[in-house]
């Protein structure tokens, strides 16, 4: 018996295993890596404790273990805590707290069940690896632990160094510090080089009208518009649009060039397109065009805080803000709805020229997670259209909570268009979602992403909202607006949509790309390849 609580084996398992099996009680969301990375670094010090013969050696290994008690220390105070595990975001919101602010915080947190589980944690630890009897391989199976363990070092150095890894293979709290420190640095030098090329390259913007505007983009996530009733979906998830009908026009045919966050936000939002080949570092941006213009900027998110192409255009913003820093990172319990407060003191700000971009979480990932629970409305599989009549359990699930994730987007939206209602001067919405989604509509499959793309992926909805004074200010460019909205378009052309819309001269704003003028002209979408009105529709 006490051979087996001498093993090393123990030891390992324990410090690395015990957090894990925390986070899997308390958290959420567990990143995919962690389980492997875990079993990986057991078998590491597992299999090298074998050969390490000199005790200088020997230190060194228990040293590498009390390293990963802190960590996972750190990973079960986080997750009992919050409910949640590290994430780059809930670095960012701590590196932006001071640090009486954030010790205040520590200290309201610290509950009883903390204090347990870190001694029992502590404790059991410090006996485990005091007591470990380090042993030369005798025996063929050790022998064959300890190559292993020489493998496991020469295969997390080629992950970590060749292929920058460090995040898949280190576990908890560490691999995110280390992921976070380098990947700020990235978007460092991103948010520089957008100010630098606003500031530099040469190109105009003027409003058309001087009257006071207030114009607000939302930036949708993971919608796919099949899902929303506006666009003839057989269950209700969209009442508030559908009540505001007679004041929006419904664009019926838009697709996004990808189906993924990052390349979609990156055409959506700049001067590049599919087409024109130009980078996004060179490519001014929506935002940018509407600062130059006069207007002043507002992002305001629900989304990470440390995301390309994104977080540079934020940063150019007049105000900025993350609600991810309010949650210390969190992304349970964090709603659409928290954006809210913020949006609305925005849009009574005195400045008389605004743009306020406001991005969802929409209906990322998780769809559950996305809305509050006392919001769910769908149970059964009534109205639902998918892929086959025999859905299983688990299947119909994802689809009731996704048509709830979607219902919540569609309730948020209301709540911005009612406190957009109450403006007399010109005033306008734009909502499009990044992406679509396929859940189970037109295969076995839920998600977004390049590979096996569906037009579920790709159709997203496309609505703008607009006031009286808008329309009678900009009348032609609203008669427009109507006539175009059964016209084809792709994402990638909505920095002209935005000009466009928004009454901004630029020499950056090519009409034939805008959707709102009277020389758009439709071009043939390729989607990753595909031409989607001739393979994928
Ligand atoms: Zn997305």
């Amino acid at each position: 018996m006490s051979k087996v609580i001498q093993s090393h084996w123990w030891s390992a398992l324990f410090v690395l295993f015990f957090p894990l099996l925390i986070m899997y009680a308390y958290s959420d969301f567990i990143r995919s890596s962690e389980l492997n990375a875990r079993l990986g670094w057991v078998l590491l010090i597992g299999g090298v404790a074998y050969l390490f013969r000199h005790t200088v050696l020997q230190k060194l290994l228990l040293g590498v273990l009390f390293l990963f008690v802190l960590s996972g220390s750190l990973d079960i105070l986080y997750a009992v805590t919050f409910g949640g595990v590290f994430t780059s975001a809930s670095f960012e919101a701590m590196a932006l707290t001071d640090p009486s602010e954030s010790l205040e915080f520590l200290l309201a947190y610290v509950s009883i069940e903390n204090v347990l589980l870190l001694l029992f944690y502590w404790l059991v630890a410090y006996f485990s690896l005091k007591r470990i009897l380090f042993k030369a391989p005798e025996r063929r199976r050790e022998k064959v632990f300890a190559a292993l363990g020489i493998l496991m070092i020469l295969a997390s150095i080629q992950q970590i160094h060749q292929r920058g890894r460090t995040f898949d293979v280190i576990p908890g709290f560490t691999g995110v510090a280390i992921d976070y420190s380098s990947g700020h640095q990235s978007i460092d030098i991103d948010i520089q080089a957008r100010q630098a090329l606003y500031d530099s390259k040469p190109f105009t913007a003027e409003m058309k009208a001087s009257d006071p505007q207030t114009y607000v983009i939302v930036l949708g996530e993971s919608v796919n518009r099949n899902h929303l009733s506006l666009y003839g979906y057989t269950r209700e998830t969209s009442p508030h649009l559908d009540k505001l009908q007679s004041e929006l026009v419904v664009f019926k045919d838009v697709v996004s060039p990808f189906a993924q966050t990052r390349p979609s936000l990156s055409v959506a939002l700049t001067e590049v397109d599919t087409q024109n080949k130009m980078s996004v570092q060179q490519a001014i941006s929506l935002l940018g065009g509407a600062k130059k213009a006069g207007f002043k900027t507002w992002w305001i998110s629900n989304q990470q805080p440390l995301r390309r192409p994104t977080s540079a255009m934020a940063a150019l913003a007049d105000v900025g803000h993350f609600i991810s820093h309010d949650f210390y990172g969190v992304e349970v319990n964090r709603y659409d709805g928290y954006l809210l407060p913020s949006v609305q003191k925005a849009i009574e700000d005195d400045a008389p020229h605004k743009v306020i971009f406001v991005h969802l979480m929409g209906s990322h990932l998780q769809y559950r997670n996305r809305y509050p629970p006392e919001q769910a409305v769908f149970k059964g599989a009534e109205g639902v259209q998918a892929y086959t009549d025999n859905l299983s359990r688990s299947e119909l699930a994802y689809i009731n909570s996704y048509d709830d994730s979607v219902r919540y987007t569609d309730s948020v939206l209301g709540e911005i268009l009612s406190q957009l209602q109450t403006l007399d001067e010109v005033a306008a919405l734009s909502f499009f979602a990044d992406h679509g989604e396929e859940v189970f509509d037109s295969k076995d499959f839920k998600g977004h992403g390049p590979d096996g793309v569906t037009r579920h992926m790709v159709e997203i909805p496309f609505v703008f909202w607009r006031n009286n004074a808008y329309q009678t200010t900009f009348a032609e460019t609203d008669q427009q607006l109507q006539k175009n909205a059964e016209q084809p378009m792709m994402l990638d052309d909505y920095f002209h949509f935005g000009l466009c819309f928004m009454q901004i001269n630029s020499d950056l704003l090519q009409s034939q790309r805008a959707l709102c003028s009277d020389q758009y002209e439709p071009k043939p979408r390729m989607i990753y390849g595909k031409n989607y009105d001739k393979e994928l529709r």
